[in-house]
This record gives C-alpha cells, sequence and structure tokens, in this order.
C-alpha cells in the first residue's frame, strides 16, 4: 500500500512506517512512501485528532486527494500509529463490538473527549458509543487486548467495567490480520521414492508448515518458523 504525507520531516514519516509494519509481521502487506502519485493512505500531521479513515473508503471520491489519516502533533505514539493503520487496513473498533453491552456514564465520556480530544458529541456517539452489527466472518469473539480498543477507565462506566491499555497487537490482531491479508498457500510439494507426498506450505505469520500422505493420512509434522 502507498502511503503520501502532507507535511513533517522525513524522519518523523518514516517513523510512522516503521510502527505501521507492526501489522505487515504478521499478514502479506507492505507499505511504502511515495511522493507522488495516487497513494492509498494519504497522511496529514498536527491535526485535531487522531483518526483514519476505514479500509477501501480511502478510495470513495469524497475523499479524492484528502487526507484519509490524521494525527496530533508530528510524534504520535507507536501504539496510536498501529491502531490507526489498523482503521486504514479494514479494522473497526473493538470497543464497539456488537456482542458487548457497555453501560456507559455518558456525560463523564462527553466532558473527557470534548476537553482532551477535541470531539464533538456526534463523534464520541459514532466512536465510542454506537455498536457496529453482526457482519458474519469478519466478526469474532471481543477482544480485550486488541489495540483497535480504546483503554476505558472505570468511572466512564456505570457498573465499573474498564479497560487498560493495550500498546501492542494482540495475539488475536495477528492471527486476525494474517486471515485478512494472507500470504501465498502451498509453495512446494515434493514426491518420495516409496509413495510418500510432502506438501510445504506458507501458513499464518508467514510460518512454514510441512505435512506428508503415507498413502492413508497426513502426518503433520513438526512446523519450523522461517526466519522473520
Ligand atoms: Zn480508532
Amino acid at each position: 500500500m502507498r502511503v503520501s504525507f502532507t507535511n513533517g520531516t522525513a524522519a518523523q514519516q518514516d517513523r510512522v512506517l516503521v510502527a505501521a509494519r507492526a501489522w505487515s509481521k504478521y499478514a502479506n502487506i507492505h507499505f511504502e512512501k511515495v511522493s507522488d502519485g495516487p497513494s492509498e493512505i494519504r497522511i496529514i500531521f498536527d491535526h485535531k485528532k487522531n483518526s483514519s479513515v476505514i479500509g477501501t473508503d480511502a478510495d470513495l471520491p469524497t475523499f479524492f486527494g484528502v487526507a484519509s489519516m490524521h494525527y496530533r502533533g508530528f510524534r504520535p505514539g507507536p501504539d496510536v500509529i498501529a491502531h490507526e493503520f489498523g482503521h486504514a487496513l479494514g479494522l473497526h473498533h473493538e470497543h464497539q463490538h456488537p456482542g458487548l453491552t457497555i453501560d456507559w456514564n455518558r456525560e463523564v465520556v462527553y466532558a473527557f473527549a470534548e476537553a482532551e480530544f477535541g470531539m464533538s458529541r456526534f463523534d464520541v456517539e459514532r466512536n465510542i458509543f454506537d455498536r457496529h452489527g453482526w457482519s458474519g466472518k469478519s466478526v469474532g469473539r471481543f477482544d480485550r487486548d486488541s489495540i483497535m480498543i480504546y483503554e476505558i477507565p472505570a468511572d466512564w462506566t456505570n457498573d465499573g467495567f474498564s479497560i487498560g491499555n493495550t500498546p501492542v497487537l494482540s495475539w488475536r490482531d495477528r492471527s486476525d490480520i494474517g486471515d485478512f491479508y494472507p500470504y501465498q498457500g502451498a509453495v512446494q510439494a515434493t514426491y518420495w521414492n516409496d509413495g510418500r507426498y510432502t506438501l510445504l506450505s506458507r501458513g499464518l505469520h508467514q510460518k512454514m508448515l510441512s505435512k506428508t500422505w503415507d498413502g492413508n493420512a497426513w502426518n503433520v509434522a513438526d512446523d519450523f518458523d522461517t526466519a522473520l
């Protein structure tokens, strides 16, 4: 995916790409900085809030020539960058999971979000309170460790529900992104003289797996990692 910037120094831009690679380590995604021509991810620094449009929405006519990802200041944290790139890869907020019922202390959240992030009540409803619909296979079980969840202090809820800081991709984040952007499948097949058949394949996280057909059943060998 091509990434372009409208401002910031080369060093500020490059550290965004480094943090974004938290995702490309686990999936068939590559981010490349471009200085002209079209780009899927268009970043502007020093904006009033951190945000990104979701996935291919960046290609909608309303977004032509307009930034698709915004950061407050010029040095967002790696966790913020990973979160916004998660949106750019098509991921929604985990705290808006359709299976989750949070008893929000709404006035506290409105006040905090406006003071801290300049968010309107509409922004708060759309980004925090509203729950997404079930959309089949793309919705798994709720993952409270996801990088796509907001930190929720206990005083934001009426029943003490809270979520701590989630600074890195969770196990589920890594697994899911590998499913959504998979590597190629089988990379090598070998027939042996004794009639066995071995298939070497590349699975999630670029992990190499091998299994052998012995004429009756597949025997899964000890899998091994490529140097990553
Ligand atoms: Zn977000």
